[in-house]
């Protein structure tokens, strides 16, 4: 029973006409726990639409080796060829680089996001 008075609390104190809602701080995002061979705990944050489908492995920002989220049973440490020809070597350094700019700029963005620069 809602009686005289109560219908008033309805009110929100200290929200702006805009702007609250619009930054979302902790509106659907959740933060999954990606465990590596070493020990390094990596925390991801997803979009709610990104955790409906989590990815299994995650590179860990530690040591970069694939994490996974079964703290007990990580993945194991990407092999490494004993030999490579310069090339191959040249190719991976490449990669490692473009990669790591790419997870740079994307947990940049995340940060940006969740406004915790
Ligand atoms: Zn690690």
């Amino acid at each position: 029973m809602v009686t005289g008075g109560q219908a008033i609390r309805g009110t929100r104190v200290g929200s702006g006409p805009m702007g609250e809602m619009e930054r979302g701080e902790d509106a659907a995002s959740t933060e999954v726990l990606y465990h590596c061979c070493n020990g390094h705990t990596t925390t991801v944050p997803f979009s709610a639409e990104a955790a409906e489908e989590l990815p299994e492995e995650w590179d860990c920002v530690r040591c970069g080796v694939p994490a996974g989220r079964d703290p007990e049973n990580p993945p194991p440490p990407p092999s490494i060829q004993p030999y490579k020809t310069h090339l191959a070597y040249v190719q991976e350094r490449r990669d490692e680089k473009a990669g790591a700019a790419l997870l740079d700029e994307a947990l940049a963005r995340l940060r940006e996001q969740r406004g915790t620069v």
